[in-house]
């Protein structure tokens, strides 16, 4: 669900409209998606504990809900957003397919318009008129707020920004098909496992709507939570954070303000340990041959970001304390990150030197173990800087 489509063209903006008598009114309610919110969420929230006190759910039932979940989450996680809306890699037209009919079961409207929203949020991040899920007019808005109202009418069947979508034969069908395919994944899928498993309505309660206001709730997390709570590792330029519970909750996704500073990246999770089942899942697909040209932005700039933001932060509260040498201890901060930027760029330049005589057979052994004593001695002298300087910014943590 987003916006309700209309064929009318209005020029106001997001926010609520002033008329010529100088009072505000709101944009029109879409009661479409009001009902299907607030039914789900009631059936789901009153329906699913008395059905289960009554006549519990089988161990099956159970099974294909966590599973038809997980299929909503990964296709809108993996195909619509790492996918479709930031080409992070490449896939086949099967997967594609899947993902098409994964989106639609989770009904959050077709590939092509999410793409198109979700472009707009990266390019004018917390912009409140223009930013389709704004986090700074709140979390009500950014979480479902900004679907019940009409307050971006005039740029419903704008798809400018998603050309190349528009080229994706999947992404066109499932955009022509999109009602149909809602109603034969969401009510197919829960029907034809009822029948099979011989319990209808325990299905359409758990698959059919439970599963919908689940897998709903924690993708829309993602544009608001994940803008409220969490830290800023990479930057500040934005409300993103990264927050290991909310990745816990959205595939991965959590890892938020790595992702507004790197968009294009196919991860969201750097670590091995944090969690992104989405970027597992991908890189699964490469290893099976079924997804290509994984985009991964290069640890130095990633270092480079993680010092840049450790600068600012340190810099910042430096002038939120009365110290009496504030400015020589600024002037040192900043002649150890000059210092720390510079051993840094030297190692990454003798690394990648090394990488390449590794490769290359017609270089001499003795010049390969130069290079390589090289690289060595620059990464110790870069991870001794390193230390200086955290042991410098934590003083003031
Ligand atoms: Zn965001
Ligand atoms: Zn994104």
């Amino acid at each position: 669900m987003q916006s309700h489509n209309s064929p009318e063209k209005s020029q106001n903006l997001a926010t609520n409209s002033q008329t010529p008598n100088g009072t505000s009114h709101k944009p029109k309610l879409i009661w479409l998606n009001i009902l299907v919110f607030s039914i789900t969420f009631a059936i789901a929230l009153v329906g699913l504990p008395v059905y289960a006190y009554f006549y519990d759910f089988d161990v099956q039932t159970i099974i294909a809900f966590i599973v038809a979940t997980g299929f909503c989450g990964m296709s809108i996680t993996a195909g619509y957003h790492r996918l479709w809306s930031h080409r992070a890699y490449e896939t086949n037209i099967f997967i594609r397919f899947i993902y098409a009919i994964g989106g639609a079961f989770a009904i959050q409207n077709s590939a092509l318009h999410w793409s198109s929203d979700h472009r707009v949020h990266h390019r004018h991040v917390d912009d409140n008129d223009i930013d389709p899920y704004s986090a700074k007019r709140g979390f009500w808005y950014s979480h479902i707020g900004w679907m019940l109202r009409e307050y971006q009418q005039h740029r419903y069947s704008d798809y400018k920004n998603v050309r190349d979508l528009q080229r994706d034969p999947i992404v066109m069908w499932q955009h022509r098909n999109y009602l149909m395919l809602v109603v034969l994944t969401n009510f197919g899928f829960p029907l034809l496992f009822g029948l099979i498993n011989g319990n209808i309505v325990g299905s359409l309660l758990l698959i059919g709507v439970t599963r919908l206001v689940v897998s709903h709730h924690v993708t829309f997390f993602i544009n608001s939570l994940a803008h409220m709570w969490g830290s800023q590792p990479y930057s500040d330029q934005n409300t993103a954070k990264d927050n290991p519970l909310v990745a816990l909750l959205t595939y991965g996704e959590g890892y938020h303000n790595f992702h507004h500073a790197f968009q294009y990246d196919y991860r969201n999770a750097i670590k091995w340990w944090q969690f992104d089942p989405t970027k597992w899942f991908i890189k699964s697909l490469s290893w099976l041959g079924l997804a290509k040209n994984l985009k991964k932005i290069s640890e130095e700039k990633i270092n480079q970001a993680i010092a840049k933001q450790q600068l600012n932060k340190t810099c910042c509260k430096l002038m939120n304390l009365s110290l009496p040498d504030r400015e020589e201890v600024l002037a040192k901060v900043q002649q150890e990150y000059d210092e720390l930027l510079e051993r840094m760029t030297a190692f990454y330049k003798a690394q990648r030197a090394w990488l390449e005589v590794t490769k290359d057979q017609l270089v001499e052994n003795v010049e390969k173990s130069n290079i390589s004593q090289q690289y060595n001695e620059l990464k110790i002298s870069w991870f001794e800087q390193r230390k200086n300087w955290h042991s410098l910014i934590h003083q003031y943590a």
